[in-house]
């Protein structure tokens, strides 16, 4: 039934037993610890167990977004894709990524302190959204990333578009991005209206403009 490797509960790094032949026999059967090769020491094996399942559960849902977002995406030629991302932004400021494993590899890394947060039950969240243009084409996405309050409620914004066929250009934002908080606004607003119907009468009200 194990579906993810067991992660030490401090850093989430995955943790394999190393040691070989009859030790390692002796250890699966009777090691009641891993060994963490990042913060040196021993972790109790049932805690990484769980540490392994519900990491890895979050990556999954991080990585289903980043690939639906990214297969909604059109295909635009370098220039638009980074006004699609930034005005102003230039090629110095984007990352290639080569294939989709290499797209969400970059969400992993980024995202890896806020999934560590998840996984141990803090309030961070992670959510993809879509930039559209007037005719309503995709043409830039993003993950709007947020920290719990025990690290500052820090946002992290990951942003990327599609220059190719399997190519896109990822940027890390320092800023909060207006569009994507936005999109995932406007997301999180029709999700509501989608769940609401328990036949209370009580209508959705068409969503307010802010500002
Ligand atoms: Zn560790």
């Amino acid at each position: 039934m194990k579906k993810y490797a067991p992660r030490c509960t401090v850093c989430a790094t995955p943790l394999a037993d190393t040691s070989r032949g009859f030790k390692k026999v002796l250890r699966a059967i009777f090691g009641r610890t891993l060994y963490c090769p990042h913060c040196k020491m021993d972790v109790p094996k049932a805690s990484a167990v769980v540490m392994g399942e519900t990491y890895g559960l979050h990556l999954t849902h991080l990585k289903l977004q980043v690939r639906d977002a990214a297969m909604q995406l059109a295909r635009l030629d370098l220039n638009d894709a980074l006004r699609a991302i930034e005005p102003g932004l230039s090629r110095e400021q984007i990352n290639p990524a080569h294939s989709m494993e290499n797209l969400l590899q970059f969400a992993r890394e980024v995202y890896r302190p806020l999934l560590l947060e998840q996984a141990k039950a803090r309030h961070a969240s992670l959510e993809a959204g879509l930039r559209r243009d007037a005719t309503g084409r995709a043409t830039a996405a993003g993950v709007w990333g947020h920290s719990s309050a025990e690290t500052g409620e820090r946002e992290w914004d990951l942003l990327f578009a599609r220059v190719g066929k399997d190519q896109y250009i990822v940027y890390q934002a320092p800023r909060p991005v207006a569009w994507l908080h936005e999109a995932v606004r406007l997301k999180r607003g029709k999700g509501n209206g989608q769940g609401a119907h328990h036949g209370s009468g009580v209508q959705v009200l068409p969503r307010q403009k802010a500002g």
